[in-house]
């Protein structure tokens, strides 16, 4: 297997000089854009990996499943689903225009910004210190990793830079999709960014929604199966913002993508996926991890439908 992966990583180094890392964030440049790397686990609990698979990257949007299964753990659905819609967008990942445009004004989908951002407003805990207490835990929790951290300067990089989700914050106070404070929303939502983690940690989450929310190694439930198949759901519909209709076709498998470079990947009862890849296509996708997946799928079979 970890020749395969090795394999796989070779012939698809190439189209990393394809794409370029994230700049509007000003942290994110400092990546190496060159850097490929993947983690796979299965039901056995065999971890293989190849490439760059030990490189620490911010989490970015991939963050958006695991709180999603938060906000749906500390929430009734109904409630969450009625700040949050279940409609791809087919917008990009950070659009703000179907705020406006929409007849109900809600926001898509908990997979891109605005949506995310809401779903991070449902987080319970007393105070901001609290939630992020909460919030990180749950993380390592998933991972099976009690030494992930908060990027420090990528939080900071996100703050001082994120307009665009600032503004829909207040759009969706405004609109009543939001009820927490917006600023505390929005600083936990950099947060959640800019948690690092390796390809490695990537596959063990992805690992859980596959096998429905219980751990491999212990038996124990952590997450709900209703609330692993949402997810999934979300992935396949949603986890590629506006190329997720191409990646369904081509790929198959349930996936969630960061600007950081990474991707998150579940295939049920089969194996989680970790890969990363800094330089990102024009929808913000990791260029070399969108190929490597597609050889994967095809090599091993994974395509779900
Ligand atoms: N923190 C990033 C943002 O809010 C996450 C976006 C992403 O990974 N697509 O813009």
């Amino acid at each position: 297997m970890e020749k395969i992966l090795q394999q796989i990583i070779n012939s698809n180094k190439k189209y990393t000089l394809d794409g370029q890392v994230a700049s509007y964030i000003p942290e994110l440049r400092n990546a190496n854009s060159e850097d490929l790397g993947i983690c796979v686990i299965d039901m056995n609990n065999s971890m293989y990996s190849a490439g760059d698979c030990d490189k620490k990257f911010t989490i970015q949007s991939i963050s958006k499943t695991i709180v999603l299964a938060m906000a749906l753990m500390d929430n009734e659905w109904d409630y969450v689903f009625s700040k949050v819609g279940m409609e791809p967008s087919g917008d990009p990942f950070n659009s703000i225009m179907k705020l406006e445009t929409n007849d109900t004004k809600k926001p898509c989908n908990p997979m891109i910004n605005a949506g995310a951002i809401v779903t991070t407003s449902l987080i319970k805990g007393n105070t901001l210190q609290e939630k992020e207490d909460r919030m990180l835990a749950f993380f390592r929790k998933l991972a099976k990793n009690d030494t992930l951290q908060i990027n420090e300067s990528v939080y900071k990089s996100e703050k001082l830079t994120g307009d665009r989700n600032r503004a829909m914050g207040y759009l969706l106070k405004n609109d009543g999709y939001i009820e927490a404070n917006v600023e505390e929303t929005l600083d936990l939502y950099f947060k959640q960014c800019s948690i690092e983690v390796t390809v490695k940690d990537l596959a063990r989450i992805g690992l859980l929604f596959s096998n429905y929310g219980i751990d491999i190694e212990t038996g124990k439930r952590i997450i709900s199966e209703e609330i692993c198949r949402m997810v999934k759901t979300f992935m396949i519909t949603c986890g590629m913002y506006d190329a997720s209709g191409e990646f369904a076709l081509k790929v198959g498998i349930p996936a969630k993508s960061g600007v950081g470079g990474g991707i998150m990947a579940s295939v049920p009862r089969k194996i989680g996926i970790g890969v990363y890849g800094p330089a990102l296509d024009k929808k913000g996708n990791s260029i070399g991890g969108l190929r490597v997946l597609k050889t994967l799928s095809k090599k091993l079979n994974l395509n779900i439908f």
